[in-house]
């Protein structure tokens, strides 16, 4: 396998913290397999506006384009509270989300055996749960124009935002959850509110269109977002693949992610069009925040990080080999009872982060 370049962004907070796990497991990997790689390290969010004066460098940022990958952790703090909004931590992620252009948001929502009493829902309704949402990013109503707050003539006043997407924005989101329904169950649900939004009509239309033309072998179904949400708590296991606009998209996974338990378990990748390298833009990073109320504890859950780079390997990477031995070993260290706070239950064994990162290692070595 040729060296894969990836570019390291801990960022804040626990970022750093379970960024480490994930070195420690690349390491492991290179000894082991195939997989061959260099890293680079480079600052974002608080850790970059201390040291530079902004979340986000622009060579940093143009150097971003030249990486297989980007692996980023986490940002943002109460430290940085008081700064410019352009200059919070977050900004600089955002800048990077919309510079690579990453529209295809993957959220998997996947509900790990040992963990299916931790969700919210019986666990009958929850346990082998493996879906996946692809929310578009970079369009609809968070960056649609007009958007503002205006006085109206009667000196009252109105806020308003814009839910616009043009066809070729709805059809290369819908492409990548073609792809992804192809290596998984062959089922798609499209979703909108086809039934009172000119742009949900539009939507179904092209989503349609396209399926006929580059779809047939995959099961479409049509649904409305807010049956959407009532099927995700009330039977999630009929899902495989939801493609989805920008807000349904931003409701829907947070919805999921709930059914899976906790934050700390929750990986994500967001995905554009091909690199000149032949790679396409990509950056994978946990759910969860900069947890600034247990970082430097090493009570961070370093899982969804580790699940990150396993999105990594699969998705970037085509090592589907790799990302599912990392998975079993996943499962296998929760099924050994082996926790972090955050998903700890009576009976189990708490570990820190770093005992967490090494015990997913020596599941690993169980199997490589
Ligand atoms: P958060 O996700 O950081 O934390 C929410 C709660 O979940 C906290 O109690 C935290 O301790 C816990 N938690 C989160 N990740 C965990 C993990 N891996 N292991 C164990 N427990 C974990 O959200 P927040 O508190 O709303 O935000 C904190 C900061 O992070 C803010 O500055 C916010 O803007 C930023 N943030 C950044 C991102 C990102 O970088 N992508 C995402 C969300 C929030």
């Amino acid at each position: 396998m040729s060296e894969k370049k990836i570019l390291l962004l801990p960022g804040d907070g626990i970022g750093p913290e379970v960024m480490n796990q994930v070195e420690k497991l690349m390491n492991f990997l290179a000894d082991r397999s195939s997989f061959s790689y260099s890293t680079e390290t480079k600052l974002v969010g608080g850790a970059s506006y201390d040291k530079h004066g902004t979340p986000l460098q622009d060579e940093v940022l143009t150097d971003a384009f030249n990486y297989d990958a980007i692996l980023f952790g986490a940002v943002g703090g109460p430290k940085w509270d008081g700064v410019e909004r352009t200059l919070r931590p977050e900004a600089g992620l955002l800048r990077l989300r919309k510079e690579l252009d990453l529209y295809a948001n993957l959220r998997p929502a996947v509900v790990f055996d040992a963990l299916s009493e931790a969700s919210t829902l019986n666990s009958e309704l929850v346990l082998g749960l493996d879906l996946m949402i692809v929310r578009e990013l970079t369009a609809g109503c968070y960056f649609g124009q007009p958007r503002g707050i205006e006085e109206l003539p009667d000196g009252t006043r109105r806020g308003f935002d814009t839910e616009v997407y043009t066809q070729p924005e709805i059809e290369r989101v819908t492409r990548v959850a073609f792809e992804l329904a192809r290596k998984r169950k062959n089922l798609l649900h499209s979703v909108e509110k086809s039934n009172v939004m000119e742009s949900g009509i539009f939507w179904r239309e092209i989503v349609t269109k396209l399926h006929e033309s580059e779809g047939k072998n995959i099961s479409l179904e049509h649904m409305y977002a807010d049956n959407c949400a009532m099927q995700l708590v009330r039977n999630p296991k009929q899902f495989d693949v939801i493609v989805t606009n920008n807000l349904f998209g931003d409701l829907l996974s947070d919805c999921a992610a709930m059914l899976t338990g906790s934050l700390g378990m929750l990986p994500s990748a967001s995905l554009g069009e091909n690199n000149s390298n032949g790679f396409r833009r990509a950056l994978y990073e946990p759910v969860h925040g900069s947890a600034p109320d247990i970082a430097g504890k090493g009570l961070a859950n370093p899982i969804a990080m580790i699940l990150s780079f396993s999105m990594m390997l699969r998705y970037s990477f085509g090592d589907k080999k790799n990302s599912s031995l990392i998975e079993n070993a996943v499962q296998n260290v929760l099924k050994n009872d082996f926790r972090t706070k955050d998903i700890m239950q009576n009976g189990k064994v708490l570990l820190s982060t770093d005992d967490l990162g090494d015990s997913i290692i020596d599941e690993l070595d169980k199997h490589t």
